[in-house]
């Protein structure tokens, strides 16, 4: 009672001070709202490289999706998603262990809607040229706006390839799993696969001992005389734990093999997988991610016994295009709320868009996202069901170093285009702490930056035909840039030399990352140069080229002395 008088009391003088046409003009230099736009209709660069890239048959699909994700809805539902996010229940209320993860009824309806436009299945159900490059662009609007979901989504998209290359040996793979993975109407329920109408899929990799080498996992597996296993392990980190089933590695006696987990097993009865928690995440928070126990799980081998790792590759390649999409959806995501907000805001007397200052900080944001996505529906394109050996090498090359990059760029950009929206940026209203919060993440998972880079110098230095197809790439823009001429021709001769002694940028291992970026902002000005406008070209070749990748951290010269800077640090 007492309280609610001070709130009258302090209501009422607050009205006394400003008069209403005060509080109108303050409010007047406030923007309207940034949602309810279409995200596709409002992306020139994202249209053009769709259609350039081979998806504009799919023009009308993406204007329809661009409509739904940039919805005031999809925004409202996403921050919903992430506010009340997943909780996990391990006991129904007769103590039975039930492992269930609840969720938010808006991420319910994210994942129908996502799963009707097929981001976890178009171009495998309905293959034709350009249909990786029509889904790219698809995701790319959904991960602008929301994040979590997008983590089944895309781990069903990435086993897809690998479930259907062992359908012949698994005919129940053809019969039950292939075509449930391929429906578009999201069945969160845990039933047997026979029952469901669709089905979800995710991966289980990482152990508390390592990560990034699998080859440390510990996970037993056994085969019984039926040939079925049983997993008896741990998985440190295993996303979407509500997915109908899992590709999880795990010891064989014949070493490190890859099988498919599932949740619920064909007689109705739960697998016997205990979700021990779920993680307390920076970011991605609509999406549950958890620590698991295998105790004597029932799975199926995929492939051969030892040679898991060349089995789960496909997936991890289809998961890594997605986090390059991702990230240059981050990006995007960002940025034009960041021009959204400068062209309505003013101050000292002018709009923000029109100081000069706050101009180059917008050109530059815009110049990385125009960038970002002509890069990302590139390397959508070698992903297509036709694409030549020679789009399939460049892709060797390609993947991990966009990988890096990109995914590096995505926490600066956010950061950046927060600011631009000063106080109401950092306030989790405006979207964006949610995206600054995600943007680490796809550089962490599914292979964390410097391994990407050390891919990259593994493909460069064994693999011809990946430099061969990366250079023929670069070499559609020569002339169009002298900068860029300049940087092909200093990385050509850093790649002539990887194999040598002084190896790439001079240092091997260590250069690594100078290699990466030095190959993907090539491969950016490149696009830029044959396909933007002049002056967004110019802008990149200018402000990117010459630092050699060196726009990251982890990128100092040869001789810089790293163990005793360190030594020194650590004191
Ligand atoms: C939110 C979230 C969800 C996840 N979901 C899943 C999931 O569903 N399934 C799954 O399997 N995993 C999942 N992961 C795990 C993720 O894939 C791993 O965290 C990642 O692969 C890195 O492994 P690690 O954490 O063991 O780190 P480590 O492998 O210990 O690596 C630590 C750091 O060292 C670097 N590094 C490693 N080796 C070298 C080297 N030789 N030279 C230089 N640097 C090196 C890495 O780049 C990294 O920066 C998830 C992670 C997160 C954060």
């Amino acid at each position: 009672m007492k309280q609610l008088k001070i709130k009258e009391a302090l209501g009422s003088a607050s009205l006394t001070r400003a008069s209403a046409p005060e509080l109108e003009a303050a409010n007047a230099n406030q923007p309207p709202p940034f949602e309810g736009r279409n995200l596709y209709l409002t992306d020139r660069a994202l249209r053009s490289a769709a259609e350039r890239e081979g998806a504009a048959w799919a023009r009308e699909r993406l204007e329809a999706w661009g409509a739904v994700t940039g919805s005031a809805e999809t925004y409202a539902l996403a921050a919903r998603a992430n506010r009340f996010g997943p909780e996990l229940e391990t006991h129904d209320r007769f103590g039975n262990r039930i492992d269930e993860v609840v969720f938010d009824p808006a991420w319910h309806l994210l994942m129908a809607s996502a799963m009707r436009e097929g981001e976890h299945c178009s171009p495998w159900a309905e293959p034709r040229a350009g249909a990786q490059v029509a889904r790219a662009a698809a995701y790319l609007m959904h991960a602008e706006v929301e994040n979590g979901t997008q983590c089944p989504l895309t781990m069903t998209y990435a086993a897809f390839p690998v479930l259907r290359r062992h359908q012949q040996a698994l005919p129940w793979l053809a019969q039950l799993w292939v075509p449930r993975m391929l429906a578009r109407d999201y069945d969160p329920r845990a039933l047997p696969l026979a029952d469901k109408t669709s089905a979800l899929i995710g991966m289980g990799m990482t152990e508390r001992q390592g990560g990034s080498d699998v080859r440390a996992n510990t996970t037993r597996a056994i085969c019984l005389s039926d040939g079925e296993y049983r997993l008896t392990g741990h998985k440190w980190f295993f996303s979407a734990p509500m997915c109908d089933a899992h590709l999880v590695l795990a010891q064989a006696p014949g070493g490190l093999s890859c099988f498919l987990l599932p949740r619920i097993l064909p007689d109705g009865t739960r697998n016997a997988v205990r979700i021990n928690r779920l993680k307390d995440k920076l970011g991605n928070r609509s999406n549950a991610s958890s620590e698991v126990e295998f105790d004597a799980a029932s799975a199926w081998l995929l492939g051969d016994e030892g040679r898991g790792v060349p089995v789960i590759i496909e997936m991890v390649q289809h998961t890594r295009l997605d986090c390059i999409i991702g990230s240059s959806g981050l990006m995007r995501g960002a940025a034009t709320q960041a021009l959204h907000h400068a062209a309505h805001r003013f101050a000292f007397g002018k709009r923000l868009v029109e100081a000069p200052l706050m101009q180059n900080v917008l050109a530059d944001l815009a110049v990385e996202t125009e960038a970002a996505i002509a890069l990302t529906l590139r390397l959508a394109r070698t992903f297509e069901a036709d694409a030549s050996d020679g789009e399939r090498a460049f892709a060797r090359v390609a993947t991990p170093a966009l990988k890096y990059w990109l995914c590096k760029r995505a926490p600066s950009v956010v950061a950046e285009a927060m600011e631009v929206l000063g106080g109401n940026g950092y306030v989790e209203e405006s979207a964006l702490p949610r995206l600054y919060r995600e943007a680490p993440l796809n550089s962490i998972w599914e292979g964390s930056g410097n391994v990407m880079c050390l891919d990259v110098l593994r493909a460069t230095r064994r693999e011809p035909a990946a430099v061969e197809a990366l250079l023929a790439e670069l070499a559609l823009a020569r002339g169009g840039n002298s900068r860029l001429d300049t940087h092909v021709a200093a990385l050509t001769a850093v790649l002539a030399d990887a194999g040598g002694d002084r190896g790439i940028a001079e240092n091997g291992e260590s250069g690594a990352r100078r290699l990466a970026g030095g190959i993907a902002v090539a491969l950016a000005g490149a696009l830029m140069v044959r396909h933007a406008a002049p002056a967004v070209a110019d802008a990149y070749c200018a402000s990117r080229l010459d630092r050699f990748g060196a726009g990251a951290l982890g990128t100092l010269p040869q001789g810089a002395g790293c163990a005793e800077i360190i030594a020194q640090a650590s004191r």
